[in-house]
């Protein structure tokens, strides 16, 4: 399998447009060593020739633009087969919109997922201007599905929650499926090829047995590397919110993925989706230092990963 991380960042992208943190402030005048990052995406390929997306970022355009394999090979043409949503999220779905220019495309997600970018969305209705123009196929967690030529999909359920401009939808307007409490509003994805395995998990709220269980022996790991404590927008003075209201769990800390994944086998461990207040951006951070000397990288755009 090939894996091209197109983006690397959490929304808003690292900088971010209205954040004058340290990290966006550093990068910006240049005074702390640091790469920008896009908001996250991944393109994935058995062949080299058809490709599927994990995650469709508002910066989708020049995303598929930076990687020459995503590029059309005819008039009218996309070698992207298809997109997969692990949650509902706007860094993750908003991009579809704008792959409205005549292209059937295929989505894969989860039921409460479609339906809370679908129902009542004047928008989506871009991407209905013919029959077939885009194809919903339903992700169900813990059934893996056939994609092509051996490669196989597993999604497995997290814990997260339901994208914020869905929690706002009146009541008449939410579907069973999205009212219901226990929608698998977030997963993480499993692809299997060859006897070698990917698994692309950017948005975990809680690690539990189940989840390290289903992430042992992976080849590659590409895991939420949002915040890196819990209260990190508090304790800069940006939000009022924490790691856990925000469903992704901390890098840091006891219960933090660093301490909380270890010992899993897991070849290459690889953190994605990471916030521009993230301290661990700085390279020459102490948490920088503490995620290589455990074994674990840092994404960045462009970089790719041949498992
Ligand atoms: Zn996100
Ligand atoms: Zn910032």
């Amino acid at each position: 399998m090939r894996v091209r991380i197109l983006g690397s960042a959490a929304g808003g992208g690292f900088p971010q447009w209205n954040c004058a943190c340290p990290n966006c402030r550093g990068i910006r005048d240049g005074s702390i060593p640091a790469r920008a990052r896009t908001q996250a995406s991944v393109a994935l390929s058995v062949d080299d020739e058809h490709w599927y997306l994990l995650g469709a970022s508002p910066e989708i355009r020049s995303q598929l633009e930076s990687f020459p394999a995503l590029r059309p090979r005819a008039a009218r043409h996309t070698p992207i087969e298809a997109i997969f949503l692990t949650n509902g999220d706007l860094d993750h779905t908003l991009g579809l919109l704008s792959l409205r220019e005549w292209s059937r495309i295929t989505v894969y997600a989860t039921e409460c997922v479609r339906d809370a970018f679908c129902h009542g969305n004047v928008l989506n209705r871009a991407l209905q201007r013919f029959e077939g123009h885009s194809r919903w196929m339903s992700l169900e967690p813990g059934v893996p599905q056939e994609l092509m030529a051996g490669l196989r999909v597993e999604p497995v359920r997290v814990a997260g929650k339901s994208p914020l401009y869905a929690a706002h939808t009146s009541p008449e307007m939410a579907s069973p499926e999205m009212a219901a409490a226990n929608a698998a509003w977030t997963v993480g994805l499993k692809f299997t090829h060859a006897g070698r395995s990917v698994g692309f998990f950017p948005a975990v709220a809680r690690i539990d047995a189940a989840l390290r269980a289903a992430l042992a022996g992976l080849d590659l790991l590409l895991f939420d590397g949002t915040l890196w404590s819990d209260t990190e927008l508090i304790d800069l003075g940006l939000a009022n919110v924490t790691g856990q209201q925000m469903a992704h769990v901390s890098v840091g800390g006891s219960e933090g993925s660093l301490a909380q994944l270890q010992g899993l086998g897991i070849r290459h461990r690889v953190y994605i989706h990471i916030n521009n207040t993230n301290p661990m951006l700085r390279e020459d951070s102490t948490q920088a230092a503490a995620v290589h000397a455990a074994g674990w990288s840092i994404a960045e755009d462009g970089q790719e990963f041949v498992i």
